[in-house]
């Protein structure tokens, strides 16, 4: 039998805090529960914002709390060659195209264009992607490429559907010991034709996850509910470019005092602050609540 393997990747553009905590420590006592590997993975391919210094702080941490993961890390910066690839198919395979438009650009093009009102928007509520640019004749995105206009690459997603070719499901475990699951359908669409490489990198936090998830054979990816309609766009990369699905599990969200989310920058939920604080690594997994 195969080892069931779980994983747990922050991104280290920011400090770790509760949220965090209930992830990381959530994943290991599933690994361990089935005899499976606990995975770290650093997602760094933003290299603007992710620094040593937060990943260093990622490990003391983890450590502290009494996370064990195997090594070596698995860094996302150290694979662009491999996301490149895969992109490369999707290119290849024409079911993706050059975006030129700034976010600046989206938003005068969605006011100018007179349906602003009932413009559709992601589930992170982001306004979905303009088509213009996929109607560019060939000749003039080559000329906008070679004069060196910025662009990301962008999934086609009605060209994307139409090569999967059938409706897309994903299996989601209902519950925090994974007992009990349910089919979803998959609604990538939603998301519109979403970024699958972003202007300086050869790929996207998508791109790089189903990636990944492939390559250290992850079978179980345990996240949080921010990221369940994610699932949608990765099950269909996962489809378009042959790779495994996983199975998921989208946890409760630990929320602030004010019942809002935790970012990286709420100082008083960060582990290092609540260590700092005088609190244990017990008092971590009291608070949210696994103990
Ligand atoms: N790196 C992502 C984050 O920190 C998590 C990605 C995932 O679990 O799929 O939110």
């Amino acid at each position: 039998m195969t080892l069931l393997t779980f994983r747990f990747a922050p991104s280290p553009n920011g400090a770790l805090h509760l949220g965090h905590a209930y992830s990381a420590l959530l994943n290991q006592r599933l690994a361990r529960a089935v005899g499976g590997r606990l995975l770290l993975r650093i997602e760094d391919i933003d290299t603007a914002r992710c620094t040593p210094e937060l990943e260093a702080g990622i490990y003391r941490d983890l450590e502290w709390l009494g996370v064990e993961w195997e090594r070596p890390v698995r860094r996302q910066s150290e694979h662009f060659f491999e996301y490149g690839a895969l992109l490369d198919r999707l290119i290849g395979e024409d079911l993706a195209y050059p975006a030129f438009m700034s976010r600046g650009e989206i938003r005068a093009f969605i006011a100018d264009s007179g349906k602003a009102a009932d413009w559709l928007r992601d589930p992170d509520g982001a306004p979905l992607y303009p088509g213009a640019d996929k109607a560019l004749p060939a000749g003039e995105r080559k000329r906008r490429v070679a004069e060196g206009t910025p662009f990301s690459w962008r999934l086609d997603m009605q060209a994307a559907m139409a090569r999967a070719g059938e409706r897309l499901f994903w299996t989601e475990f209902a519950d925090e010991m994974l007992t009990t699951f349910r089919e979803v359908e998959a609604r990538p669409q939603d998301w519109g034709d979403v970024v699958i490489a972003r202007r300086d990198i050869p790929t996207s936090y998508h791109l790089a996850v189903v990636a990944d998830d492939a390559a250290q054979g992850v079978s179980h990816v345990v996240r949080g509910m921010d990221l369940y309609q994610a699932a949608g766009v990765q099950r269909l990369l996962q489809h378009l470019l042959g790779l495994p699905a996983p199975r998921y599990f989208h946890h409760r969200l630990i929320l602030g005092p004010d019942g809002r989310k935790l970012s990286k920058s709420f100082s008083d939920t960060g582990l290092s602050a609540l260590r700092a604080a005088g609190a244990t690594p017990g008092d971590v997994r009291r608070m949210v609540g696994l103990e």
